[in-house]
């Protein structure tokens, strides 16, 4: 029997793509190891993958087994999340690798519940996860999350996150009282926002969620502008108006060469809880059209789900307490879509290695 030549299994291993994001297989390869017909494999993915991992051993597996001579493959799959370039050559942000933006061109159609369960299910994933509430005028962090804590702040201009569900968290609810807030105009909320973002001590995060307020206002350009954004993830309902307001946003976004990891299309559809049937009840088919006229990849329908409403409302959380099967799923999925384009994005060249300082 001939040896196996590990550079031609990797060879092979580019010709398996990777669903999540089209990425040849044979990019994450670490290590190949062979015995005889047997093949071991190391992936070094760019994005966590949680419990799909088995799943895409499998599909990786099948593949090569196809090949002659191969006659048992094992991978083993961990992952590494690297920081990725943001716009306009700004600075990355201290203790954060990757800013994700979660925006909506109008309020009211789920941007802040999207953005805590994508927080939630990126940390089920397996990634270091935190969420900055933005949306100045009208947080809901602190009644999502159940904030009600003051944070620490240990010394001047550094304030400590708080905890919520294993989250790293920060919300304008919890700095200043609401009122006060309300009557904030542009330049002092942009100014209190910037702050807010760079004086919380977050903790090596791989994936900090920024909800940011709704619309396509100046308090949101200039926080395109200025914070240092690796992509943003766009938030509607499928009529027709709030499509028109994401064509405004995903536009913004397009002109701070902010890359649009894709859309998520909320209150997409209604689950009959007796028979299980799913209907679009706002009709059909508007986010997909939005996302092929736009070039947008469609990242996920959430369905309507009173439990969602109810819960979240209440300051507990569809992924975070007792998430309905489907709900978990569909966030599953959409986490799983974000960390993995992300992940195709050129890497931070910015990104400088921590300088090792050596005490005797
Ligand atoms: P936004 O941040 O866009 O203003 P929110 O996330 O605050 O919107 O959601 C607005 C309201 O709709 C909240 O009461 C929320 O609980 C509810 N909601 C959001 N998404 C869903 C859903 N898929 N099913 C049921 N209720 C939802």
């Amino acid at each position: 029997m001939v040896a196996l030549d590990p550079e031609w299994v990797k060879e092979l291993a580019r010709g398996v793509i990777d669903p999540h994001n089209g990425a040849p297989f044979g990019d994450a390869v670490s290590g190949v190891f062979v015995r005889e017909g047997k093949v071991a494999i190391d992936l070094v993915l760019g994005y966590p993958s949680g419990s799909t991992q088995s799943k895409l051993a499998g599909l990786l597996a099948t593949q090569l087994t196809q090949h002659p001579g191969i006659e048992a493959v094992s991978v083993d799959i961990s992952h590494s999340i690297a920081s990725f370039e943001v716009q306009g050559g700004l600075a990355p942000l201290a203790g954060v690798k990757n800013i994700i933006a979660v925006a909506s061109g109008k309020g009211g159609v789920g941007k802040s519940t999207v953005a805590v369960n994508l927080a939630l299910a990126l940390k089920g994933l397996g990634a270091r996860v935190g969420i900055l509430d933005a949306d100045i005028y009208g947080p809901s962090l602190p009644r999502m999350l159940g904030l009600s804590e003051p944070p620490k702040t240990p010394r001047e201009g550094v304030i400590e996150p708080l905890d919520a569900l294993g989250l790293q968290a920060m919300s304008i609810g919890v700095l200043v009282d609401s009122q006060q807030a309300m009557i904030w105009r542009g330049p002092m909320a942009t100014q209190a926002l910037q702050q807010m973002l760079t004086q919380t001590a977050w903790h090596n995060l791989d994936y900090l969620i920024l909800d940011l307020p709704p619309g396509t206002g100046d308090i949101q350009l200039t926080l395109a502008q200025r914070i240092p954004v690796a992509g943003v993830v766009l938030v509607t309902t499928p009529q027709a108006l709030a499509l028109d307001d994401v064509r405004r946003a995903a536009a913004m976004f397009g002109k701070v060469n902010i890359p649009i990891l894709g859309l998520v299309e909320n209150m997409s559809t209604y689950i009959c809880p007796k028979c299980g049937d799913e209907e679009a009840i706002f009709g059909e088919g508007g986010g997909a059209l939005l996302c092929e006229e736009m070039g947008l990849s469609m990242l996920g329908r959430v369905p309507i789900d009173p439990n969602l409403g109810r819960s979240a409302d209440s300051g507990s959380l569809a992924i975070g307490s007792s998430p309905t099967d489907v709900l978990a799923e569909r966030f599953h999925d959409i986490a799983l879509g974000v960390g993995a384009r992300l992940a195709r994005q050129a890497h931070n060249r910015q990104v400088r290695m921590p300088r090792i300082k050596i005490v005797d």
